[in-house]
């Protein structure tokens, strides 16, 4: 982008043009730049690039052009509107991500404070790896506020808060203003997984968040086409520093072609998310008044528990949405089994509309008892609802639940 233009006013301007270079050979879209390592003129300048006295690409496990562009991107969007400077590092994947957001922030003995209904993945490394290294956690239900406090001053080895909001699957919202208030007044960092909610939707550094995690896999790549993830800063130092250091060493690093289609994914992030959330709210409200439904979780309804806080920081309650089939189990797997439009599969965030089932798919590794604590019970069916036209997604449903 020109830097002599005026500072764009708008949030698609920002995702079109924000991080993109001119290009020394004047390509329009940036080049996959499909290059392991970087040459130097000379020995010297080699150590100047080692040493950080000369900027300049090195490796790319430690970064590539084409993955800058996309890092700068997210980090803008984060941050439009808020006049703050945050890093971003793109990784493999939203778990290489989040094992470097908890490996570089955490060390033996100390715990992190989570809530209900995280993504599987994430449950899992909380559950099962961290343990083995001596880190901990204590999961309570972070929707209630008064409890939370309490629980932290008690244990003063709870050093992180991790946040999920909207929460994959159960669409359960906590609230960032508050929870971040508390997190800070205790001394505690605190990070949020942004992936359902995009920083369209929400913008968790408005709220003081420490450290926004995506799976770009999801929305931001919006089509379903590579694996990816970021982590996002707002202490560029310690960015730059310690979490840049455990990034290199974990390899967790992303890739020049992954990092091009997130690129082109996030140009029309705006547009796609309008019309995933339009979407989403007419299904919501479809499936809410039919016969062979239990229950279903969307923020946008007003019987959804945490719909005033979804409304308060969020633009718009997101694309994401989970039912419950009055025939449990059985009833789901009827109904997956007939899905003739929509698409029987994990993941989420991409054109056309996905369904999945977390008991068997997402959340198998999640032990029964405590997912159905969670929310996470047999009959729950997840869906992405895409953007394709309302009245053909319905029909499909329809059709699906007769
Ligand atoms: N966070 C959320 C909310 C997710 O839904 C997922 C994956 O589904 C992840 C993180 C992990 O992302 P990835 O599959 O890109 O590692």
């Amino acid at each position: 982008m020109d830097k002599s233009f005026p500072p764009l006013s708008g949030f698609s301007s920002v995702a079109v043009h924000s991080g993109h270079k001119k290009d020394p050979n004047y390509a329009h879209q940036v080049p996959i730049y499909a290059s392991s390592t970087y040459v130097y003129d000379t020995a010297e300048q080699g150590m100047r690039r080692f040493s950080g006295k000369e900027e300049g690409y090195i490796y790319s496990r430690w970064g590539n052009p084409t993955m800058t562009e996309a890092e700068e991107k997210i980090a803008a969007l984060e941050t439009f509107g808020l006049g703050i400077d945050v890093k971003g590092i793109l990784h493999a994947s939203g778990m290489a991500a989040i094992s470097t957001l908890l490996l570089s922030n955490l060390k033996p003995g100390d715990k992190i404070l989570t809530h209900f209904s995280l993504y599987g993945g994430t449950d899992e490394m909380v559950y099962k790896i961290l343990p083995e290294l001596n880190i901990t956690s204590v999961i309570i239900d972070l929707r209630k506020l008064d409890e939370v406090e309490d629980i932290i001053k008690k244990d003063p080895a709870i050093k992180m808060m991790y946040l999920e909001t909207p929460a994959n699957p159960t669409i359960q919202c906590v609230d960032l203003e508050e929870l971040s208030a508390i997190a800070r007044r205790n001394g505690l960092i605190v990070a949020c997984d942004n992936t359902f909610a995009t920083p369209y939707l929400q913008q968790p550094f408005k709220y003081n968040i420490d450290f926004i995690v995506h799976s770009t896999t999801k929305f931001l790549n919006g089509h379903g086409t590579a694996i990816g993830g970021i982590l996002l800063g707002r202490n560029i130092d310690l960015m730059k520093t310690r979490v840049t250091k455990v990034h290199r060493l974990l390899g967790g690093n992303s890739n020049p072609f992954d990092a091009f289609l997130l690129i082109q994914g996030i140009k029309t992030l705006e547009l796609r998310m309008d019309r995933h959330c339009a979407n989403a709210m007419q299904v919501a409200n479809y499936l809410e008044q039919h016969p062979a439904v239990a229950k279903v979780n969307y923020a946008g309804l007003a019987s959804h528990p945490d719909h005033k806080t979804a409304m308060k920081q969020m633009r718009h309650p997101g694309g994401m949405l989970s039912f419950e089939l009055k025939k449990g189990l059985q009833g789901g797997i009827d109904f997956m089994n007939k899905l003739k439009m929509c698409v029987r599969t994990v993941s989420l965030g991409t054109c056309d509309t996905l369904l999945s089932h977390p008991a068997s798919m997402s959340h198998h590794g999640v032990p029964k008892e405590q997912r159905e604590k969670y929310g996470i019970t047999d009959g729950l069916i997840r869906m992405n609802v895409g953007i394709e036209n309302k009245e053909d997604i319905v029909a499909d449903l329809e059709q699906a639940l007769s």
